[in-house]
């Protein structure tokens, strides 16, 4: 599945977190505007879908 990750001029905040930012993320065919989340959030939304998050050495 693809993921969109959408830049924003102005700051938006995070649906998820309310935290400010310029870019927010969901998959393909969804609506940034409406469900997108920040970096932080949709990496913790990823991991509880069953993504695997290894951390960098
Ligand atoms: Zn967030």
């Amino acid at each position: 599945m693809k993921i969109i990750c959408k830049a924003y001029p102005d700051e938006v905040k995070c649906g998820s977190c309310n935290w400010r930012t310029t870019r927010l993320f969901c998959f393909e065919g969804q609506d940034p505007d409406e469900i997108g989340m920040c970096g932080e959030c949709f990496a913790e939304f990823l991991a509880e879908e069953g993504y695997e998050i290894s951390k960098s050495k």
